[in-house]
């Protein structure tokens, strides 16, 4: 079906904007089956007609699904005044489809970063009902209690009266412990750090569900999910 303007599927596909695009059509650089299409507002079909721009195919997906290894300093945001975000940190493909980060990393927490335009999907993962553990590993300053997972279990109660829901906790190191939780409340994992005595100096995701940071991507890299990565039970 010719359902989608030529301006939004090549905006879609990172061609850049609506101006511009009118422009790139007016100028006879986009083809449609073969033909020049001068019309950025002619309607066309993502799925069945050939596109493509001074020669280079013009490759839709609807749906975008990354991982990204979040280097700290960069918001999980999709777009902020002062600070650069994690979409910036992609290239021009990426740009016009509306991608958004699946839940929220600190500005200075690194490590797992699912990327999507797929609100469904998304959803699936944040919702609080489906409890989706999210693992972090967290560089403390204090001395780990030795009963620190029990406390976690319990359930415990920040500062301001929040109640947690029952995490997990596991000393790796003398100042490293692995921390599990189902929530992703604001600050969630350094303020049930603060709430026994530790103070988080650095924080790593390393886990959502069955899902591993890939550890081949370096800080600020990241990559189109495996369609099987992208259909596990999270
Ligand atoms: N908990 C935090 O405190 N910060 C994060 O970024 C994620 C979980």
């Amino acid at each position: 079906a010719k359902s989608m303007r030529l301006d939004k599927l090549l905006g879609h596909c990172g061609w850049g904007t609506r101006r511009q695009l009118k422009e790139l059509c007016k100028g006879g650089h986009v083809f449609v089956n073969g033909q020049c299409c001068r019309d950025s507002a002619a309607k066309v079909d993502p799925e069945g007609d050939q596109i493509s721009v001074d020669g280079t195919p013009v490759v839709y997906e609807a749906f975008y699904y990354l991982m990204m290894n979040k280097p700290a300093g960069v918001l999980s945001a999709t777009e902020d005044r002062c600070s650069r975000t994690v979409l910036d940190l992609l290239p021009q493909q990426y740009q016009g489809a509306g991608l958004f980060p699946v839940g929220r990393l600190d500005k200075d927490t690194t490590g797992l970063l699912l990327l999507t335009n797929d609100g469904v999907w998304a959803h699936c993962i944040t919702a609080p009902k489906k409890h989706i553990d999210k693992i972090y590993i967290a560089e403390v300053d204090g001395s780990i209690p030795d009963d620190i997972d029990d406390v976690f279990q319990g359930g415990i109660v920040l500062a301001d009266g929040l109640q947690c829901l029952p995490a997990r906790a596991r000393k790796i190191e003398e100042q490293t412990v692995e921390v599990t939780v189902q929530e992703g409340k604001f600050h969630q994992v350094k303020r049930m750090c603060a709430a026994v005595g530790l103070s988080v100096r650095a924080l790593c995701r390393h886990t959502i569900g069955g899902l591993r940071l890939d550890e081949t991507l370096r800080p600020g890299e990241f990559r189109p999910l495996k369609e099987e990565e992208r259909e596990f039970p999270f």
